[in-house]
């Protein structure tokens, strides 16, 4: 079967097109600066390179039939008929308490994705559409939502709620959600595969650590505690955003800078995180490469994510009582020897050893540890559309 997933950002659309029988990528892509100048489709189709088509793309509808044009096309296309798909899997930001689990979509479900609007409002609205313009482009096709925080809903009450007044968490919900699930589940389901263990009998933490980062401690299979919370501000450090800071800075701030609560937002979200503290560059290679010939803030802001990073691995040691296995992915975590030392470096005490020339791999699955490592230390590609594309099969199989 063949199953199409689309992942709506709000100025980009990723796609893959599978062959769920044996899990083979026929196409993927993305589609890039939606209503801006210079938008276009980047697709890896019948070719073994990327092409790149350049169209106005004003909004994401023209976005989706692109994508499909380009699947079906005569020279670089990969079917002969949209008929051929089966089934479309959404990739759904947040799923608030009510989703646990990838559902397929109704009008009921619509309806709940939309209520989580008002805890989501830079994401949901934009998945939303997406599903609708593929309703639309597929009628009575199945379509199915994965939600990024559904793999964390498995979080107990100790670690999700916050020292806030309990009314706010019954009026509007505010607890830790923690996204990037789809991402954790894959890299630790993986993992298990690779070492040939069982998932549900280890304690894995798994670091996605791209311009967006999170942590999890996922034990027996289940999410039990991550980094993000109410929203993907919380945590870490991040390309971008500041993470984790005392909630007093915001008043302060807005009153020493004369800024609205909007605008702090704005300022933790796009102007903070390895990019403020450096000054540079919200991207690790700009901060690599300056810290190599000596700049000292590009080297701060490196060491405080490190830092971050490996005080989260040290908390969720306890939090899981024991670890069996760390897992680097995204961006970072996949092409960076040199975070991933600086991350490894003093985790010796949980019995986590990095070998230090394994580790000089890129972008690859590798096993990091050293031979009597008592924790396994890995780095998984991580591929999120192809758990959205397990997932979306998952339910068409119950659904027949
Ligand atoms: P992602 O959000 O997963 O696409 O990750 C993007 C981030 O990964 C970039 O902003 C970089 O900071 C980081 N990254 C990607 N490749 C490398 C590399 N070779 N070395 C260091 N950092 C990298």
């Amino acid at each position: 079967m063949k199953v199409l997933v689309i992942n709506c950002g709000s100025s980009s659309i990723k796609f893959q097109l599978l062959e769920m029988e044996n899990e083979m990528l026929l196409a993927k892509g993305q589609v890039e600066r939606i209503g801006m100048d210079g938008s276009l489709l980047k697709f890896l189709g019948k070719h073994e390179y990327v092409i790149e088509i350049k169209r106005t793309i004003p909004d994401h509808k023209t976005g989706i039939q692109l994508i499909l044009e380009s699947i079906v096309q005569e020279n670089y296309g990969v079917i002969a008929s949209l008929e051929e798909i089966e089934c479309i899997g959404h990739r759904v930001v947040h799923g608030g308490e009510r989703f646990k689990e990838s559902v397929v979509i109704n009008d009921e479900v619509l309806k709940t994705i939309s209520s989580c609007i008002t805890i989501a409002p830079l994401h949901n609205p934009v998945n939303l559409e997406g599903i609708k313009i593929c309703q639309d482009l597929f009628p009575g096709v199945m379509q199915v939502a994965v939600f990024d925080t559904a793999f964390h809903q498995t979080i107990p009450e100790t670690a999700y709620l916050y020292g806030l007044p309990y009314e706010l968490y019954i009026k509007y919900g505010i607890r830790r959600y923690g996204f990037h699930g789809i991402s954790h589940q894959y890299v630790a389901d993986t993992l298990a595969q690779k070492i040939g263990r069982a998932l549900k009998k280890m304690k894995i933490i798994t670091c996605h650590l791209g311009n967006g980062a999170s942590v999890a401690a996922v034990k027996d299979g289940r999410s039990i505690d991550t980094s993000m919370g109410f929203t993907p501000l919380e945590g870490l450090i991040m390309g971008t955003r500041s993470g984790e800071i005392d909630p007093a800075i915001i008043p302060f701030i807005m009153e020493q800078e004369d800024m609205t609560g909007k605008q702090v937002y704005r300022y933790l979200n796009n102007k903070s995180g390895i990019l403020g503290l450096s000054g540079l560059s919200s991207d690790f290679r700009d901060l690599e490469s300056a810290a190599k010939i000596g700049d000292q803030r590009a080297q701060m802001a490196i060491d405080v994510f490190a830092y971050q990073v490996r005080k989260y691995i040290g908390s969720y040691v306890v939090a899981m009582g024991g670890l069996d296995a760390i897992v680097f992915t995204a961006g970072l975590g996949e092409n960076s020897p040199y975070m991933r030392a600086k991350i490894c470096s003093g985790l010796e005490v949980v019995g986590a050893h990095l070998d230090l020339k394994k580790n000089e791999v890129r972008g690859a699955d590798a096993d990091l540890s050293k031979s009597d490592s008592d924790v396994a230390i890995w780095t998984i590609l991580t591929n999120e559309e192809l758990m959205i594309a397990r997932e979306t099969k998952k339910l068409f199989a119950v659904k027949q």
